[in-house]
């Protein structure tokens, strides 16, 4: 063993010793909490549902809602708790009002464990009480998630108040040890960045930076005059970049660079951390001043872990929990190292993790008074005290707030009280030996992933499908992970987001933009059967931010065109539907692949040709790609024939032919998603297409020619014809040679489409098929228990984002009487908050309308809503140049008013109160469409009724209702919203194909074989 080793343990035991001495449970209140502890560690269902039901409990009114709440979380508790459950929820509903205030008193009884205080007088008593055992502090204002600039400013303003307070009540206190007193002033706060702006985006630092320098330099100005600390506290990796530059940013500035007393924290769970560290390390140093790092593991993990998985992200957090262990030791020996430039603030209750900052400390000759232990409040007391005893610093990280704003802190330190990694349940609730918690976490690391390596993710890791292995063939039953037997989402791996927090993914996307703009102006053909067509007429395809730019120019076909292009896609029809399905699906591959590799140009052009937000138009790119990857993929599912049933003498397989020549009519909103998406379902299933792409995004469609013929498309296998709907497109759906429409657009051209084919034409062999996809009227419901930090931001983003323009847009906001005020007062400050301006700027959120047709149509509803309903919000700072329209809310507004009837597809919401839930979803349904809806709500049976009783194609329950991802939601209405098919779901593919069985009689003579295959090889002459 070495001899820092044996000097952790040493000091590990001492601690131990102390805390041993002072037996002090680790759950110490007794009673309620103590055995909601218990319980949540025996029971991980329990666990779940306490901790929800905690959560919502402090946004409950009546004592009524807290029982019935109490009783829908614990109903089908079916285990050792049941009875006390049972018995504690009939006595509730006995008496409701006083079981309400029991349980509120109890939960409140356990936020004050944690919370220091409800405001800045009653946390001075704690931090009083706190000082004569020897502990400083470090407050931190607790707060709802900050959702507007209304709501930042108050934040800023309560900081400057608490500063104030603190340093007024604390005057003449000293430092408790006094050694070294100068680097650790004695009023010390911790500032959440987050909270004093709302329109943080990853993808624009400098923005961040810009609205929150002016924020911090009054409160940093202020603390510099009554030598107090600020540290700025860290929190989801989204906004680690931005957190760090902007604390390099104000500290370098004249006014505070020689400034020592100001801190950041670094959290050793990321695996950038250590490359984090030693940047500002190195600022540090050219800088000149001291400055502080609070070391953490980081509070994040289960959030950063989800929200990367799902979005296909590189997980920037180590995997393993000794991992992070692993790190912290590590961050811990540069932080020492570099003492002379930067303070130490060791943020943990874990005594290994203590034991060892302590002993590389001695090692290092590094007096005890030259850094800090930083622990939480309410948590690990015999620890500060053992500490406290050993003669180190020990600072008391402690919160101040109410409970409700309280409630999401309460429920992370719950968690962390009862994780199965956590050291303080392993010590306190499990008794696992000392020796063994003392061990060096490298021992517990499985090898496979190394803690040595520091795997930094890189942009270029995050960027695209490739690296994520979604090419990844097996050899089983099908390709990219196909598996026929399992549902397909689940064997399908989606292909990646950008993550634009990397500064690379920034440049690119940038120098994509310079590019695209470059070559503004470039002209694009019609493409028939391979051959590059012009014709004497150019359409152009403008810019909606700056109207007078043109994008590109396309060919405009006429009929003539239109006919040519339906003889090459009949004629190509012969053998691309007896190529193997194997061959289309690697077409399709070598599509996603393309569009992969350019994704940052296809972006580049999305932004300038429909004025889509930087992270909108990458989505648009990752749904392109998802949709060739996932049809490749389902292809290869429904390939093969299949035996329909086992019974021997005679085997019968069902397979599936194409329709014919497909013509694709697709929308400007997702301009290659939905484009692709149709075409590649077409062509995989072996049917020809002719596709039109819409006029205002021309440009993308061309692109989406030229990618497809990058790939190898077949001459007249797919035809691009740019043009007008009305002339064309009308042509081709009458068309004889056409056997199916897939379309996506408006309810208007949609039911024309869908009766004009119906007819039966002279020469029509087929009965036309038609796919139509249309608008929505789409209703979000808040219920009155919902949790509005994640109402609010969702349904912003729902009505808001790419200006309201996603057929999936919320237009309705339906509110629960109950509710009403407190939403609409969050929500209208948080409508005043938004971005509206150029998406060229990577940070706007709501960028222009599509063109000038829209502009004006929507202008005029708002106008005739005002005389319909009350004007709420309409916001006022827009770019005079182009099509802006500004976001606006109105209230007040009834079912049956125009505004809750007809599709707007621009940034207007309409809100409606609703007397309760009945009436709520009485209201959602009462419309012609059934697309998308939503809910939030945290009462699990009006969850449960919602999933049953909301008309829509897709329900989102506690989320946005914009952002289908493919695969994992099947997207696509009823009634005037579409024919039911699910673009991007397993069932979506039959479309495009007719079912065709063969059945052989297998018996010669009363003699058959044994087994019959249940797949076989494609019925494909001559055989190939
Ligand atoms: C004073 C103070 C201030 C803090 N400020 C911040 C802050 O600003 N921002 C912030 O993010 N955190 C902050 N934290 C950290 C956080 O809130 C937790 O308290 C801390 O991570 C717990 O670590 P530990 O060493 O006490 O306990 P341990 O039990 O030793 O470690 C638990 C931690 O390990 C990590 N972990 C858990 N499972 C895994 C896994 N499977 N793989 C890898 N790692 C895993 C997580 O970070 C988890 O919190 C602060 C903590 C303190 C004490």
């Amino acid at each position: 063993m070495n001899l820092l080793q044996a000097e952790v343990e040493r000091r590990g035991a001492q601690i131990f010793d102390l805390v041993d001495r002072h037996p002090e449970s680790i759950f110490s209140k007794a009673g309620f909490y103590q055995r909601m502890m218990e319980f949540s560690m025996r029971d991980e269902h329990f666990k779940v549902q306490m901790f929800r039901f905690v959560d919502v409990l402090a946004s409950l009114r009546r004592g009524s809602d807290i029982v019935q709440h109490l009783d829908e979380y614990f109903a089908d508790m079916r285990n050792g708790f049941a009875p006390f459950i049972r018995t504690g929820v009939s006595l509730a509903r006995i008496v409701p009002i006083i079981s309400g205030k029991f349980l509120r008193w109890n939960v409140s009884g356990m936020a004050r464990q944690f919370i220091a205080g409800r405001n800045p007088d009653e946390v001075m008593k704690t931090l009083r009480k706190k000082r004569r055992q020897g502990i400083g502090f470090t407050v931190d204002l607790l707060g709802e998630a900050v959702v507007s600039e209304e709501e930042a400013n108050e934040y800023a303003a309560r900081c400057q108040e608490l500063l104030e307070h603190l340093a007024r009540e604390t005057r003449g206190w000293t430092d408790p040890l006094g050694k070294n007193s100068e680097l650790f002033p004695v009023v010390n706060v911790s500032v959440k960045i987050s909270a004093l702006y709302s329109q943080m985006n990853p993808a624009d630092p400098a923005d961040a930076i810009a609205h929150l320098a002016p924020k911090l330099r009054p409160i940093l100005r202020r603390a510099k005059e009554l030598g107090a600390f600020i540290n700025f506290d860290m929190e989801s990796y989204a906004h680690k970049n931005a957190t760090l530059e902007l604390f390099r940013t104000l500290f370098t500035e004249p006014e505070f660079r020689d400034w020592p007393h100001a801190g950041i924290v670094i959290q050793a769970y990321l695996r950038d951390a250590e490359n984090d560290l030693h940047d500002l390390i190195a600022w540090g140093r050219e800088r000149g001043t001291r400055f502080t790092v609070r070391l953490v593991k980081g509070a994040y993990w289960d959030y950063e872990k989800i929200k990367s998985t799902q979005n296909g992200w590189v997980i920037p957090v180590w995997m393993q929990k000794p991992e992070s262990d692993a790190n912290f030791e590590r961050l811990s020996r540069i932080l020492l190292e570099n003492e002379s430039i930067v303070t130490s603030a060791f943020g943990s209750h874990n005594v290994r993790s203590i034991a060892y900052a302590q002993a590389l400390a001695e090692e290092l000759g590094i007096d005890r008074s030259r850094f800090e232990f930083q622990l939480l409040y309410g948590m690990a007391g015999p620890i500060k005290r053992a500490l406290v005893e050993m003669g180190y610093r020990v600072r008391e990280y402690s919160p101040v707030g109410e409970l409700l704003p309280g409630m999401s802190y309460l429920v992370r330190r719950l968690l962390e009280n009862t994780s199965n990694e956590g050291f303080l349940r392993a010590k306190f609730s499990e008794h696992v030996s000392a020796t063994q918690l003392l061990r060096d976490p490298r021992d517990f690391v499985n090898g496979d992933n190394p803690p040595s390596t520091t795997i930094i993710p890189s942009a270029a890791g995050s960027l695209g499908p490739s690296r994520t292995g979604i090419f990844a063939r097996d050899d089983g039953a099908g390709r990219n992970g196909a598996n026929r037997e399992m549902p397909p989402g689940d064997t399908y791996k989606n292909a990646s987001l950008t993550n634009f927090v990397y500064p690379e993914a920034q440049e690119k996307m940038r120098a994509a933009l310079h590019e695209v703009r470059a070559r503004f102006g470039q002209k694009y053909p019609i493409v028939i059967d391979g051959k590059e067509v012009w014709t004497d007429k150019l359409l152009p395809s403008l810019n909606p931010s700056a109207p007078d730019q043109i994008v590109g120019l396309v060919a405009e076909a006429g009929i003539p065109e239109a006919e040519s292009a339906a003889k090459a896609a009949r004629r190509a029809f012969e053998s691309w539907s007896r190529t193997p399905f194997e061959e289309r699906c690697e077409l399709l591959e070598r599509v996603a692949a393309i569009l992969d590799r350019r994704r940052f140009e296809l972006s580049a052009v999305e932004v300038f040709e429909v004025g889509k937000a930087w992270a909108e138009a990458d989505g648009d790119i990752r749904e392109a790609m998802d949709f060739c990857l996932f049809y490749a993929h389902q292809m290869r599912r429904l390939g093969k024939p299949r035996l329909t049933q086992h019974v021997p003498g005679e085997e019968s397989y069902q397979h599936y032919w194409p329709r014919g020549v497909a013509l694709v009519i697709a929308p400007w909103n997702f301009p290659l998603a939905i484009l692709c998406g149709m075409v590649t379902a077409a062509l995989v299933t072996g049917n020809t297409v002719i596709m039109k792409p819409a006029e205002p995004s021309a440009i993308l469609g061309a692109l989406l020619m030229e990618i497809f013929e990058e790939a190898g498309i077949p001459p007249g296998v797919l035809n691009c014809l740019h043009g007008r709907g009305s002339v064309i497109g009308a042509y081709l759906v009458d068309h004889p040679d056409v056997e199916m429409i897939a379309f996506t657009g408006s309810r208007e051209v949609g039911l024309r489409i869908w009766e004009s084919a119906g007819k039966t034409r002279p020469g029509q062999r087929e009965l036309k098929r038609v796919v139509c996809e249309m608008g929505g009227k789409n209703a979000v419901i808040v219920d009155s228990d919902a949790d509005l930090d994640e109402t609010i931001v969702d349904t912003i983003y729902s009505a808001f984002g790419y200006q309201g323009q996603k057929c999936s847009a919320c237009s309705r906001l339906i509110v629960l009487e109950e509710n009403y005020d407190r939403v609409m007062q969050r929500l209208l400050a948080a409508a005043a908050s938004l971005r509206v301006g150029n998406p060229e700027e990577p940070g706007i959120t709501v960028g222009p309308v599509i063109d000038e047709t829209a502009y004006r149509r929507i202008q005029e509803i708002i106008e005739r809503g005002k005389n319909e309903a009350t004007l709420a919000f309409q916001a006022t700072s827009i770019p005079d140049k182009g099509y802006f329209v500004p976001p606006t809310i109105f209230t007040d507004v009834k079912p049956e008013m125009t505004l809750s009837q007809c599709e707007i597809f621009g940034p207007v919401l309409s809100v409606l109160k609703a007397r309760d839930l009945d009436d709520a979803i009485r209201i959602a349904n009462d419309t012609d469409y059934a697309l998308t809806a939503g809910f939030f709500s945290r009462s699990p049976a009006n969850i449960e009724r919602i999933k049953a009783e909301l008309v829509a194609g897709n329900v989102y329950v506690n989320r946005s209702c914009t952002g289908a991802v493919v695969g994992r939601h099947p997207f696509g209405g009823f009634k005037m919203s579409g024919g039911g098919t699910k673009a991007g779901g397993g069932d979506y593919l039959l479309n495009f194909l007719v079912p065709r069985v063969v059945t052989e009689n297998i018996m010669r003579h009363g003699f058959a074989p044994e087994a019959t295959p249940e797949y076989r090889d494609e019925f494909l002459w001559p055989p190939r």
